[in-house]
Parts: C-alpha cells; sequence; structure tokens
C-alpha cells in the first residue's frame, strides 16, 4: 500500500491540502501520515485526524523521507535527498512561477500541479482554482461591505431610508458570479461586465445586470477562457467603465487571462471620479492588477476612496477554502490511483509537470 504525506503549509496560508474527511476517504486505498499541526490555523484538530485514521508525524523530513506520495497546497520541496522516489501532487502555479520546478528535476521525482487541471466535466470536481476562486469572490464582498462607509441593502429606520448600494463587478467567471450572487444576497444593486459574451445568461439568472460593450474578442479554442482584447475595444470598455464608476459603491475585478498580466481596468482617473467611501476589491491583485492603482496586499486611499488588493483572500476563510480543497485533492488522488498507468489520461497528462526528474507538460514547454 502506499503511503500519502500531507505537509503543513506557510503560515500565512492557514490553509491545509487535506482534511479529516479526506483522510478517512482515502484511508481505503492509502496510509496516510499528517503533519502534527497541519491543519491547525484551518480549525482542522491533530485528534480530528488521528480519528480519521492518519498518523502523525513531528517534522516535514520525516514526512518527505518516509511516504511515496507528498500532498501540499504551496508548500515546496527544496530539493533534499530521501532516497526513495517520490511523487508530489499541490498547486504551484508552474506557469507564472517557472523556477519552482528546478527542485523536481531528480531521478524518480514527479510533479503534478493542479493549477494546470483541464477545465473538462470529468475534471470539474479536482478543479482547486474553482474553489479558491469561489471562496474569493465571496470575501471580496464582505471585504468591501465592510471597509464601505455605506450600507449595502436598502435599510429603513426612525431616520429614514437607506438606499441599497450599487455594485460593479468585472469579470464574471468563478469569482464575478460569486460575487455577484454574494452582493444580491446582502441586497445590492449589481451591474457586471464581462468580455465572454457566454456570461450574459448567468450574470442574469443571478438578478444582476449584463453590461454590453460591443466588439469584444472570443476565442472557442482558449476553452471558456477570456483572450487578450484589442485597444480599441479596452478603450471602449474603459468609457463604459468610467461611466459606471461614477455611481458605484463598490466595484470588485476579478478579470484575468490565465498566463499573462492582468487586463488594466480601473485608471487612476475613474477611481477619481468614485464617490468619497466607495471601495475597490481588486482580485486580479496577484498578476499585475486591474486597477492601476493597487498594490498588492496593501491599502491604498486615493481621495476618499479605498483600493484594497488581497491576494490570499481565500485563506480569511481558511476552514471552508481547506475543505474544498481537501475534496478537489482527494479526487484528483483517486484518479491518480485508478489511472496511473493510462499514459493517455487527459487529467494526468494535462497535469504533470515533472516525470522521473523530466520536464513533461506540453504547456510548461510551450509545445
Ligand atoms: P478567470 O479567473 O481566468 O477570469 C475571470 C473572468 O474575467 C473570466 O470570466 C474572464 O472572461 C474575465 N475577463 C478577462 N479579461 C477581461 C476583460 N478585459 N474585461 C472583463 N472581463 C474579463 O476565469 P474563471 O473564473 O476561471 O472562468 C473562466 C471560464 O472557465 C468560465 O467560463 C467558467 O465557467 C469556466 N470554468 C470551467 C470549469 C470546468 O469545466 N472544469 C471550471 C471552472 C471554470
Amino acid at each position: 500500500m502506499q503511503h500519502l504525506g500531507v505537509l503543513k503549509e506557510g503560515e500565512r496560508r492557514r490553509l491545509v491540502a487535506l482534511a479529516p474527511a479526506g483522510v478517512q476517504r482515502l484511508g481505503k486505498q492509502l496510509r496516510i501520515s499528517v503533519q502534527r499541526g497541519a491543519g491547525r490555523a484551518a480549525g482542522y484538530s491533530d485528534e480530528a485526524y488521528e480519528q480519521a485514521g492518519a498518523t502523525l508525524v513531528e517534522h516535514r523530513d520525516d514526512i518527505l523521507r518516509e511516504c511515496d506520495v507528498i500532498l501540499s497546497h504551496d508548500s515546496h520541496y527544496r530539493g533534499e535527498d530521501f532516497g526513495t522516489p517520490k511523487t508530489f501532487i499541490g498547486f504551484f502555479n508552474v506557469l507564472s512561477d517557472r523556477p519552482v520546478v528546478e527542485p523536481y528535476k531528480k531521478k524518480g521525482t514527479s510533479l503534478y500541479s493542479l493549477d494546470l487541471i483541464p477545465r473538462t466535466t470529468l475534471a470539474q470536481a479536482m478543479d482547486v482554482l474553482s474553489s479558491v476562486a469561489s471562496i474569493s469572490g465571496y470575501q471580496a464582498v464582505l471585504l468591501a461591505a465592510e471597509r464601505s462607509l455605506a450600507t449595502v441593502p436598502m435599510i429603513t429606520s426612525a431616520g429614514g431610508t437607506l438606499r441599497p448600494a450599487r455594485f460593479l463587478i468585472m469579470g464574471a467567471g468563478v469569482a464575478g458570479l460569486q460575487a455577484i450572487a454574494t452582493g444580491r444576497r446582502l441586497g445590492a444593486i449589481v451591474r457586471a461586465y464581462d468580455v465572454r459574451s457566454a456570461s450574459r445568461t448567468e450574470v442574469e439568472s443571478l438578478g444582476a445586470t449584463f453590461i454590453e460593450v460591443e466588439g469584444a474578442t472570443e476565442d472557442k479554442k482558449a476553452g471558456g477562457y477570456a483572450v487578450e482584447q484589442s485597444a480599441d475595444h479596452l478603450e471602449r470598455v474603459r468609457q463604459m467603465i468610467h461611466q459606471e464608476a461614477v455611481h458605484a459603491d463598490v466595484i470588485i475585478t476579478t478579470a484575468k487571462i490565465p498566463g499573462r498580466k492582468a487586463p488594466l481596468l480601473i485608471t487612476e482617473d475613474m477611481v477619481r471620479s468614485m464617490k468619497p467611501g466607495a471601495v475597490v476589491v481588486d482580485l486580479a491583485a496577484a498578476t499585475g492588477g486591474n486597477c492601476a492603482l493597487t498594490e498588492p496586499d496593501a491599502t491604498v486611499m486615493r481621495k476618499e476612496v479605498t483600493i484594497l488588493g488581497p491576494t490570499m483572500i481565500e485563506c480569511s476563510c481558511a476552514h471552508s477554502t481547506s475543505f474544498l480543497l481537501s475534496n478537489n485533492y482527494t479526487t484528483f488522488i483517486e484518479h491518480l490511483l485508478k489511472n496511473a498507468d493510462n499514459a493517455d489520461d487527459e487529467i494526468l497528462k494535462g497535469t504533470r509537470v515533472v516525470a522521473d526528474g523530466e520536464v513533461v507538460n506540453a504547456r510548461y514547454l510551450g509545445t
């Protein structure tokens, strides 16, 4: 029976890649060791792991020495020599952080990185990116509501009536749709824009208004993702946002293009035209930001407008995020155990970055 080891992540993230429920599920097929304290910051106690059937191990190096398959969301292997071959599984952003792959180029070592998971129906239950995006969209609304100087729902009280807040959501993918749904539940009037016209029905089904800007470039071959837009189209979008920004109490931006810098949608001029007390939450901060004033993980004030660029917003509800990640990784590991010998398996081929010390991934290699 293979031996799976779960590493403790870095202190800032607070996440864990496998929850006790995942230990229970995988325990029928694998021996499982968990580094002591791995789930503590996410609200999963060492006792819960033991009760689920895992063995607690004191040190990271012991996990690396004793286990065959090593799971961590983003805690990196540093290339130490532990004798026996290892398979590493995690979410290592290998396309934007290319050198991260180097330590894994050792004989017998394999690396699967789930940021490369294909966007197919079969792979949906393993899509870590979607889990993180859902929670980020939800948290962005809570953060904006908390930092805004205005309330979100309509409130009628002895002192009069407060009108509902106006939200503008840029990008209606997984994070944007969750932000729309959460904003609507809080009672906001929500307007949203995306370059993919297919998102119109999803936006409208959540009770928000879709903003149409003609002339967007769409590419069916991009696997459901957005592609870069022409300068002319981006200019038209900017004019539209400028008009919208004047009325918005909250702008949440989620626009991304895989493997590229995020598109600039909100200029300093637009921020200056916003109402005092308004808030911009930029969920694209880690890849350059959708707002010109965004600074990753910092609060920027321009006139009386607050601009926030959280890069790890999903970690503020670490218990729920870890629960979703754990389900994603558990499904992936079950798939790996079942299909390890199938060289043509689309999911394994898509996520395998290193095999026996050699970089083999087509997207990483650009082939
Ligand atoms: P993402 O995080 O890459 O981007 C977020 C959104 O920003 C996308 O909707 C994108 O169209 C939009 N965007 C990009 N440039 C823009 C611009 N200049 N202006 C406005 N919006 C812009 O995307 P995502 O949330 O990962 O989802 C992308 C697509 O993949 C969606 O269609 C989603 O439903 C699909 N998806 C499929 C699966 C699956 O089948 N396994 C899983 C997750 C998502």
